[in-house]
């Protein structure tokens, strides 16, 4: 779930001529109100079924736009097992205009990719072998099936007219599955998948918790008669964006998950491990009660 700076709780909080970019609090603070009633949408109201296992992290783009993943386990009984299941909460085709206009005005504006490939080469996601990285344009399939990988392949009909997005044509292979009710609800970049083998189920915990952005960087004195260390000059340094600070400074959660799991020493009887300063005597370390409870 990506910030719609065009969200109409943005808007009409700006200043007359005041510009988005310049009120990362404000941005901040109307993003975490809609992480807030997404997590009720999917804890409380059960908008997918029962929920077993939730977690989610916030990140932000080196722009400074607040995304949010989710990862949500439903329990027994209410699990998406079959392709009828995936169907009626993933959906990966443009609506019938005439039959819902406000979804398919939604589905053109937000969800979809690129166009990447032979319809515009230089597109951010182009790899260097001439491949779109999140593999679009998807297969057209008139089924949902399982897949071989771990996705499942939606179903994406053929259309008799593709439609005019940005000067392309566009079919339903450039559809980015989404979910109708929350786009509808939430007007903004969704990307709604289901993770039904465990191998995504991996990617998707590893994806949501890789952890901020890095960058390196150097100050260097322009006098060049003064040897230069570089090794030493690297910073290894985080960037932060203004909203991320934002976010930061409001103290708003940058990840949630329950039930909370903790990660447990594995050890053998009286030899699991023990920090203690350096001045320290053996009589004070054992006898700490934080080391003695943990025996
Ligand atoms: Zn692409």
């Amino acid at each position: 779930m990506t910030c719609n700076p065009s969200w109409p709780e943005i808007q009409e909080h700006l200043q007359p001529m005041e510009e988005v970019q310049n009120r990362p609090d404000l941005v901040s603070r109307v993003f975490r109100a809609k992480v807030e009633e997404i997590k009720t949408d999917i804890q409380k109201r059960n908008i997918f079924g029962k929920v077993a296992a939730i977690m989610y992290t916030v990140e932000f783009h080196k722009r400074g736009l607040p995304h949010a993943h989710f990862l949500i386990i439903l329990m027994d009984g209410y699990k998406l097992l079959t392709p009828e299941a995936y169907d009626k909460i993933v959906c990966a085709e443009l609506p019938d205009p005439h039959i819902d206009h406000d979804l398919y005005k939604l589905v053109t504006k937000h969800k979809i990719h690129g166009p990447c490939g032979y319809l515009n080469p230089s597109n951010s996601c182009m790899q260097k072998q001439g491949k779109c990285k999140f593999k679009y344009p998807k297969e057209l399939t008139e089924q949902t099936t399982k897949g071989k990988n771990s996705y499942p392949l939606y179903k994406r009909p053929k259309m008799i007219t593709p439609i005019k997005v940005k000067g392309h044509n566009i079919d339903n292979s450039w559809i980015v599955p989404y979910n109708p009710y929350l786009l509808k609800k939430f007007g903004c970049h969704m990307n709604v998948e289901i993770c039904s083998d465990i191998k995504a189920v991996k990617y998707i915990y590893k994806y949501i918790c890789k952890g901020h952005d890095k960058i390196a960087f150097s100050v260097n004195n322009n006098d060049t008669n003064i040897e230069i260390d570089e090794i030493k000059e690297y910073q290894s340094a985080r960037w932060v964006s203004p909203s991320e600070a934002a976010w930061r400074l409001l103290a708003f959660a940058i990840s949630e998950m329950t039930p909370s799991v903790c990660q447990l020493q594995f050890h053998l009887d009286g030899q699991q491990f023990v920090s203690f300063k350096n001045n320290q005597t053996v009589d004070q370390i054992i006898n700490n009660p934080m080391i003695k409870k943990r025996c």
